[in-house]
């Protein structure tokens, strides 16, 4: 950073240290008190998990963290501001999510529930019983959701959600549902919390996303999600805040003197950055914070869509890439037990289906992702393009280009993400609770703040985390 930066910078009341969404919005929060706020991002653009960019061929504009946006879409901060103002626009695709089967068929989540609901027939009222009440309940709980734990607003209708929630996806979809493919479409979106199965509570994950499809909608930026990070960095800038890139942090003592010092890095950097001032019975709690498996991701540039043999996942915008339910649990409980999985779990999005603006000529780009063990670097690339093909023939032959993420270029690109991490910890019952300790956001050392995903509400793009860290740095220092 030049002399010439510091000096204007001078004097910020508060310093945010990422530019990931929860960062951007920890900034805004505080800026809009009218307060002076600065943001050092380690890397030469901003975003963190929210970015795009041409990471196959010329024009072809790629996700490279986040893709489907259902909880920045539905946040209660990013809702109150005027983010479309500054250019982002929200595409919808006809079939939120599909999942196909090896006979050709595919499960499918409309926006409808009514729709959603009969094409999964015997099923249908046990859908609308599970997801269906956990939309009509969405007004009462949202807000204990996309929080930390506190006193419920609306105590019956989260203790309702809480005992669904609390289950076993695998237990909860093989009581509710009759047909394999409806536990199957459970299982996939249970999947996304990158938990076990089998184990408490991967439920919630399902109850809450699949809820999401009909409350929000699984959305994508036009342009990439980068523009959902444009237009946050725009906000912030139109009420005085600034950005510098290219701006590592290493230590907090490097930092311009603030009142407030938010940090958007997970437990594991914060102890690099700031270690030497915690007492030692913090450090040891940040010390023992679990991170969870990691994720190899493929993005692919394509001389036309997918050919899927189920029509539903040719205008999904998200298709769930892995059989049953016996599949997909057997998949995730082998990378817990520290093994690639011979048959992963792919999750896989297509935004060029809805946004020509992702690739010239009427051309693609498929993004996909699966889970493997922690800080694994086995190359799963040849194992996620099988599974493409075991339910769309022909897919290899349009590749024109791939790009190919593992573990370690993830935690090289992004700090945050511990060996692959994404979810930037482990989402269990404890982790929810106490995330990544009993203090939350609060630090022992006074005006220092964690804001990532390793505080609640948790993993997603939603801004909570910054919006509760900065709510409670400006009560308490600023
Ligand atoms: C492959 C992948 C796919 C995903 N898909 C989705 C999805 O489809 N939908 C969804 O909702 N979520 C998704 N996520 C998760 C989502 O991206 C994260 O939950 C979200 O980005 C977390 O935001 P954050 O602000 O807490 O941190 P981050 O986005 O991780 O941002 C932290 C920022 O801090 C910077 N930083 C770290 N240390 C320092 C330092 N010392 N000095 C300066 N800067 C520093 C980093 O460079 C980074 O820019 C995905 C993540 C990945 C990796």
């Amino acid at each position: 950073m030049g002399p010439r930066l510091l000096q204007r910078m001078n004097q910020p009341d508060a310093v945010v240290v990422g530019s990931g969404p929860n960062g951007l919005a920890a900034a805004i929060t505080i800026a809009q008190t009218g307060r002076k706020v600065i943001v050092f991002e380690a890397g030469p653009a901003i975003g963190g998990g929210v970015s795009s960019a041409e990471l196959t061929l010329p024009g072809f504009v790629h996700d490279v963290c986040s893709a489907v946006h259902p909880m920045a879409v539905q946040s209660p901060f990013f809702r109150t501001l005027p983010l479309a103002a500054h250019g982002l626009e929200w595409v919808e695709p006809d079939v939120q999510l599909a999942h196909p089967f090896d006979d050709g068929t595919s499960a499918s989540v409309y926006r409808s529930m009514p729709r959603t609901s009969a094409e999964l027939e015997a099923d249908g009222a046990a859908y609308r019983r599970v997801i269906g009440s956990v939309v009509e309940a969405w007004p009462n709980i949202e807000r204990s959701v996309f929080r930390p734990l506190s006193i419920p607003y609306h105590p019956l209708a989260l203790a309702r959600f809480g005992l669904k929630a609390l289950q076993p996806a695998e237990q909860l979809a093989r009581r509710a549902f009759a047909r394999p493919q409806t536990r199957a479409l459970f299982a996939g979106i249970a999947a996304h919390g990158m938990l076990p199965l089998d184990r408490r509570p991967s439920a919630s994950f399902a109850l809450v996303l699949g809820a999401m499809a009909h409350v929000a909608g699984w959305l994508v930026p036009r342009g990439g999600a980068q523009k959902l990070t444009d237009a946050l960095a725009a906000h912030l800038r139109s009420l005085g805040g600034e950005i510098a890139v290219d701006s590592p942090i290493e230590s907090i003592d490097d930092l311009p003197p603030a009142k407030a010092i938010l940090c958007d890095v997970s437990p594991r950097p914060l102890l690099r950055m700031a270690g030497h001032r915690f007492p030692d019975s913090y450090r040891r709690a940040l010390e023992r914070y679990r991170y969870g498996p990691g994720a190899f991701k493929v993005d692919w540039a394509l001389d036309a869509p997918i050919p899927w043999r189920a029509a539903a996942c040719s205008r999904a915008g998200t298709v769930h890439v892995g059989g049953t339910l016996e599949e997909i649990a057997h998949a995730e409980q082998e990378v817990w037990q520290g093994r690639p999985a011979e048959r992963p779990f792919v999750l896989l999005a297509q935004p060029s289906i809805i946004d020509p603006t992702r690739a010239p000529d009427r051309r693609h780009t498929v993004w996909a992702y699966c889970h493997v063990p922690h800080a694994s670097t086995a190359d799963m690339l040849p194992r996620i393009e099988q599974q493409i093909e075991r339910f769309a023939p022909g897919f290899r032959e349009r590749v024109l280009a791939r790009s190919v993420t593992n573990t370690a270029d993830l935690e090289r690109r992004n700090r945050n993400f511990v060996g692959g991490d994404i979810g930037a910890g482990v989402s269990d019952i404890a982790q929810i609770v106490a995330r990544p300790t009993w203090r939350t956001y609060s630090t022992p050392v006074r005006g220092l703040y964690m804001c990532s995903a390793s505080t609640p509400p948790g993993v997603g793009v939603h801004g909570m985390c910054g919006y509760f860290a900065a709510k409670r740095a400006l009560s308490e220092v600023l």
